[in-house]
């Protein structure tokens, strides 16, 4: 990543320096030619450079080392400030801003050794040209006009200090740019073993998702098959006992009577909760994405249950109902089991009154089915909708104490959730949300 952003910002450093280099270029060139033709070296030279600089820049984003072609451009900018310091009368304080511009970009072209080689041959370079100025006639003092010796102590001075002042503030820079990226490096690698770790949870998660709906899976199907096989022998008993009492009902003791009828009444019992225990086992094989209108569903229900609405004179009342998406059977079911339950667990002595409403509440549809029946103490709130789970002895109420997990089971197919608040004597009102 910092690699991407350095080499960007790298490139866009060698692009603006080689326009204003070539800019400056060519104003030191027309000076040259409107101060002296005579000149041909130094005009050939410049050209030669100047091509040098422009093919580069072109072909630089070809380059598959692009440092190479830094070091080619810094190479030869630094030839042409070399070469026009002859021609120029020697190192004038553009000059060492010129050095100075070099050593700059190479700490951002190149880096800190870049940078430090730049500023060594940019020293080596000052200290040269005042030699040659003091002891040599290399350098023409009667271009551009000047004539004047510009060879003074004080540019070597003043020149060797400035770089080295120059470089020490690159180096740091460059070093603080390190620590920048250092820290940016750290915080990536702390967030990418942050994500490993969350992949690895989710993972986790999924795998233990698939787990449980296979043990699920299996579950419904172990309830399936013993439900299913347990219907037969069951059968052949309830017919026995059947013929028994038919048969010998009077002709023995009145013991035995009394057993007969006890057999009897447990087999229907049995018989009804393996009816129970298949149908539970075989909710969820149905579409739950057709078109569900919650109110035709209820008249339905009231149309099904006519007869114990009749005889407990119970009263429904119902607020606008919506049109959901889900399954027609399960919904049914789902509310059949509340409306009776609601009617059964009344209190004594009082007419049974349901209201029924539909909140939109976020993504879901909250429902409520709210009665005046005998309640259910908190600490029950939750077991009530485990499978047989059930409050009174039979003689009481009669159920078989699956009616409220079917109910579970169907709303949480929707993807949504059901649970009671209740308080003894004070009525009950059973929530579900279901998916909108
Ligand atoms: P069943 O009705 O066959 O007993 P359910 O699973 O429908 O089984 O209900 C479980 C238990 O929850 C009931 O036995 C009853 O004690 C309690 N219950 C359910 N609905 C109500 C209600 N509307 N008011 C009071 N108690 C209720």
């Amino acid at each position: 990543m910092e690699d991407d952003l350095l080499s960007q910002q790298r490139f866009r450093v060698f692009r603006i320096t080689t326009v204003f280099g070539i800019a400056v270029f060519s104003t030191s060139i027309l000076q040259t030619f409107l101060a002296d033709f005579s000149h041909p070296i130094l005009l050939t030279f410049s050209v030669i450079l100047f091509v040098g600089i422009f093919i580069n820049y072109f072909v630089l984003p070809m380059h598959k080392n692009v440092r190479t072609a830094y070091m080619i451009l810094l190479i030869l900018a630094f030839l042409v400030v070399h070469m026009g310091t002859y021609f120029t009368g020697g190192i004038h304080s553009s000059t060492i801003f010129y050095l100075f511009d070099l050593i700059l970009i190479a700490f951002m072209l190149l880096g800190k050794n870049g940078g430090q080689i730049m500023a060594g041959i940019s020293v080596v370079h000052v200290v040269y040209f005042y030699f040659a100025g003091v002891y040599t006639n290399w350098i023409d003092y009667s271009l551009l006009g000047t004539g004047a010796h510009m060879i003074e102590l004080d540019f070597l001075i003043t020149g060797v200090f400035s770089i080295l002042l120059l470089t020490a503030q690159a180096n740091y820079i460059e070093k603080s740019k390190n620590a920048i990226i250092n820290d940016i490096k750290l915080k990536r690698d702390e967030l990418a073993i942050n994500n490993a770790a969350l992949l690895n949870t989710r993972n986790d998660l999924e795998l233990r998702n698939k787990e449980l709906k296979q043990k699920n899976a299996e579950l419904e199907q172990f309830a399936f098959i013993s439900s299913h096989d347990l219907q037969e022998p069951l059968r052949t008993i309830s017919d026995f006992v059947g013929l028994l009492q038919q048969q010998y009902v009077g002709k023995l003791d009145e013991k035995a009577d009394k057993y007969l009828s006890f057999i009897a009444q447990s087999s229907k019992r049995m018989r009804t909760l393996i009816k129970d225990l298949l149908h539970y086992s075989q909710i969820g094989n149905e579409k739950i994405n057709e078109p569900v209108d919650c109110a035709a569903l209820l008249h339905e229900v009231k149309t099904n249950i006519g007869k114990i609405i009749a005889e407990k004179r119970a009263e429904i009342h119902s607020d606008p109902l919506p049109v959901i998406t889900g399954n027609a059977t399960g919904i049914k079911q789902l509310f059949q089991n509340l409306v009776i339950n609601a009617i059964k667990f009344r209190k004594k002595d009082s007419i049974p009154e349901i209201k029924i409403s539909a909140k939109k509440k976020g993504a879901y549809w909250e429902f409520s089915f709210t009665d005046n029946g005998i309640g259910i103490e908190q600490q029950h709130s939750q077991r009530i909708f485990d499978i047989f789970k059930r409050l009174h002895p039979r003689t009481e109420y009669t159920g078989s104490g699956i009616g409220l997990s079917h109910c579970k089971k169907i709303v949480e197919l929707h993807g949504g959730k059901i649970w009671v608040k209740s308080e003894p004597e004070a009525g009950s009102t059973f929530y579900f949300t279901i998916l909108a």
